[in-house]
């Protein structure tokens, strides 16, 4: 590649799997990418060790005590060194073409922000910070003129798929789910599920928290949320559709019924790499498609009776003006309280719910207008959920 064709990217959350996944494909093709910034929450060796692989510019880690540890790992390199959130949101703003949101959690929102109001195009894989923000996310990102490319799996297929109609064409969206590593099982065996079966996921490798969130459901509750502001539907026009092979990602359906599907096997590369092409094509290293030996793709119904926590997106989503903010808020507490072992599975959408119910109740729904609003909304929701969790924890199933 000549200089003009070197694209300078950054990866928020490297450490983690999307970025390994992203990590990955700038390994490929180490001619066509220079490395701007690279940034982790806590895990400095890993950071360390991939800024000198790839000749990051900056590196920044979240934890503000870790400043010293990561000037050490990098001694006798060009990177800049930042620690705390000040410094991954510089991350974020220093001059890249394309920035990978992959930080886990609405600790995300800022740092994905100040990409886009730098107008760069924004692979968005962090899902949270877009229910977190609500509707002004996508407005911010039109102001500035940014790209937001869907790197989640089933909302870059709806990306591929949407371009084959116009969007007063569009009938619905169907998002995809595996159904998780419960998805045959009885509401009773849910309830007691273990970490350790939560975290078995059946076709993906991912984060804890996501893959905790693919056993509850919360994840497809997150992801009708993400494609209802990425896309601008409604939430009549999103359906999700369980397909225990995860071959399928996700289909447009047009006013002439036609159905557009993309289909892929299950590896975040394929999504990441189409955001990394954009808007032309570039090799990906998954395994091909192989449908002979599949045989067959599946499909059923969603149980929102066994995971209620799909019912909670919809009704988040139609409450709106901040609901989805404390959806994500709860949710993230109680995946931490459950992976603390303080509550069990089933509580997970037993507090997600209460905590939403409080704050209808305490009549502080106002439509969201900028990332403070955002930011407060989710620091008082999880702090409700804080304060409900005890009882939770003490109420049996
Ligand atoms: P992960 O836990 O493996 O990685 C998270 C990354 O964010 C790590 O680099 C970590 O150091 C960093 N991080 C965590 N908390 C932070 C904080 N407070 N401040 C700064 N950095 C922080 O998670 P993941 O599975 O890679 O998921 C990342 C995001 O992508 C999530 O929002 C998830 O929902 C979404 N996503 C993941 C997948 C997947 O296959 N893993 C698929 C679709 C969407
Ligand atoms: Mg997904």
């Amino acid at each position: 590649a000549t200089a003009s064709t070197v694209r300078t990217v950054t990866v928020l959350g490297a450490t983690g799997s999307i970025g390994d996944s992203t990590m990955d494909l700038l390994r490929a093709s180490p001619d066509r990418y220079q490395v701007e910034a690279l940034t982790a929450n806590t895990n400095v060796e890993g950071l360390a060790k991939l800024a000198r692989e790839f000749g990051a510019r900056f590196a920044a880690v979240a934890d503000p005590d870790r400043l010293g540890a990561l000037k050490d790992a990098l001694a006798g390199t060009r990177t800049e060194c930042g620690a705390g959130e000040s410094a991954i949101i510089e991350a974020a703003a220093r001059p890249a073409d394309w920035v990978m949101a992959a930080v886990s959690g609405a600790a995300g929102l800022k740092p994905a922000l100040a990409a886009v109001d730098r107008g760069a195009s924004v692979a968005l894989a962090n899902k949270e910070c877009l229910v977190c923000a609500g509707d002004f996310f996508m407005q911010r990102a039109a102001k500035a003129g940014a790209c937001i490319l869907p790197a989640d799996s089933e909302h870059n297929a709806l990306f591929q798929a949407l371009g084959s109609g116009n969007r007063e064409e569009l009938v619905r969206v169907i998002i995809t789910a595996s159904g998780g590593p419960f998805r045959t099982w009885a509401a009773a065996d849910i309830e007691q599920a273990t970490l350790a079966q939560a975290l078995k996921h059946p076709n993906w490798s991912m984060g804890q928290k996501i893959t905790i969130d693919s056993a509850s459901m919360m994840n497809k509750g997150l992801e009708v949320i993400e494609a209802s502001y990425l896309f601008a539907l409604t939430p009549d026009e999103i359906d999700v559709l369980v397909h225990p092979q995860s071959i399928i990602h996700g289909m447009v359906e047009f006013s002439d019924r036609s159905v557009v599907a993309q289909l892929g096997a299950p590896d975040m590369r394929t999504p990441i790499a189409h955001c990394l092409g954009w808007p032309n094509r570039i090799v990906g290293p998954a395994a091909k498609l192989d449908l002979a030996k599949i045989g067959q793709l599946t499909f059923e119904e969603p149980d929102f009776g066994r995971f209620p926590g799909l019912r909670l997106a919809y009704d988040a989503l139609r409450t709106g003006r901040g609901a989805t903010t404390v959806f994500n808020a709860a949710n993230e507490v109680a995946v931490a309280a459950f992976i603390g072992g303080k509550i069990r599975f089933g509580a997970i959408a037993r507090l997600v719910e209460a905590t939403m119910n409080d704050w209808v109740r305490s009549g502080n729904l106002a439509p969201l207008t900028s990332a403070d609003d955002a930011i407060a909304v989710d620091h008082n929701a999880r702090n409700r959920a804080a304060t409900l969790l005890p009882q939770i924890a003490l109420k049996a199933s």
